[in-house]
This record gives structure tokens, sequence and C-alpha cells, in this order.
């Protein structure tokens, strides 16, 4: 059964691929051009979905029938973000958008709103839609990890994206970026999210879920 995956983020969708590659489901994405042309689809590699929902629920709505128009296909679409408390949970669905720069100037530049700030408390949260263009039916899957804003970035920028290098995931005293992305994969909220997905897909398909 192919799934596409609606994203255009290279780190998002590696997750992706790597916390659902123990089943019988076949995830294609914009990256994958090859089979992509083999099933006669050619998605032209700048689709951009405008992100103006209010809510990560609505933003991942929005991505998922996109892609499911695009593609005609059954469509993951994973909206998240950073929630930091003393910030009052900014920036929230803001997450890819309140600043703009590279990747490592946001994160210097969220550490700079916690500069002289005791509570380093945050959160990553995921809301996975799963859209079926068949029954035009969505059904959504959620996950959170808590954790604490790190000091200063830490970690290979190769194990880890976005927010990864700041942030410390409970229980740990090393960033997501510095525990690396296999170990990350099994804790993360994405994980989370995506195991009651795959609960809900393997149920509904009856496809056998390997040991
Ligand atoms: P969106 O879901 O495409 O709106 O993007 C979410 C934003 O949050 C992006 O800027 C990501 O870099 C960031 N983000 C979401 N999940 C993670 C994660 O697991 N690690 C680091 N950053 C993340």
């Amino acid at each position: 059964m192919n799934i596409f995956i609606a994203s255009a983020n290279d780190g998002k969708i590696k997750e992706i691929k790597a916390i659902l590659a123990n089943n019988s489901l076949n995830l294609l994405s914009i990256l994958d051009t090859e089979q992509l042309n083999r099933l006669g689809l050619s998605i032209d590699q700048d689709f951009d979905v405008i992100e103006d929902g209010k809510t990560f629920q609505d933003n991942a709505l929005l991505k998922a029938k996109a892609y499911a128009d695009l593609t005609k296909m059954p469509v993951i679409a994973d909206d998240s973000g950073l929630e930091v408390e003393v910030l009052d949970g900014f920036p929230s669905v803001n997450s890819n958008r309140w600043f703009d720069g590279t990747v490592g100037e946001r994160n210097l530049a969220l550490l700079d709103l916690l500069k002289d700030k005791k509570n380093r408390q945050a959160r990553f949260y995921s809301v996975i839609c799963y859209f079926d263009p068949a029954n035009n039916e969505a059904n959504f899957f959620d996950g959170e990890i808590k954790g604490q804003i790190a000091l200063e970035p830490k970690g290979s920028k190769i194990e880890g994206f976005g927010y990864d290098p700041i942030f410390i995931p409970e229980g740990f005293d090393k960033s997501f970026a510095e525990l690396g992305a296999e170990f990350k994969n099994t804790i993360s909220h994405r994980r989370k999210a995506l195991a009651k997905l795959n609960r809900y897909v393997l149920q509904d398909k009856h496809l056998e879920q390997p040991e």
C-alpha cells in the first residue's frame, strides 16, 4: 500500500520513514523522484502549502489535503512545533515562521529570548493527520515530549534538524542532536504520534505488522 508523506522537510521525511520502516507500507515523498516517475507522478520540487491554520491540527489537515489532491494517495501529514513554557507556549504553530534567517540563527534567537530565564521547560508537540482521499476521511494522532531548552546549541547538524540542538528531553542531559536521530526516533513526539497512526492504519487495512 502506497502512502504519501505530505512534507518537503527532509528531516521530517527521514524520521517518518525511519519510524514507520517496520511495516508493509510503502512510504513515498516528494524526494522519491524515481519512484514517482514510475507511478507517472511528477511533482514540482517547489510545491508548497500555505500553512495559515490556527492550530497544529488545521495545518496538518491543510497539508494532507493539498498532497492528497496532488497524488490521489492516502497521505500522512505532520504539523509540529516547540512550545516554551515561560514564553506562554511560543513559538508553537509558528515554530517555522517566527524568525527570518537560518535554522542555526533561529536557535540562537530563541536562546536569546530565554537569556536570564531560569524556567527552561518546553515541549515538542506533533499532530499527524492521516487523510484518505478515497473516502475523504481525516484522522488525527498526537504526541508530545517534555524537556528543557539548553543554554547553548549542542550536537551535530546531521543528527538533528530544527530545534534539536537546543532541546534536552526529560531524563537526559544531552540535546536531541547529541543523542542522535536513531535514539530520538524511539522517544520523540513524532514517534508517539506515529505509533498511534501505525496501530490505526494496520488495524484498518488488516495489514500484517512484522516483529
Ligand atoms: P511545520 O510542522 O512544517 O510547521 O514545522 C515545524 C517547525 O518546528 C520546523 O521549524 C521544525 O524545525 C520544528 N520542529 C518540528 N519538529 C521538530 C523536531 O523533532 N526537532 C526539531 N525541530 C522540530
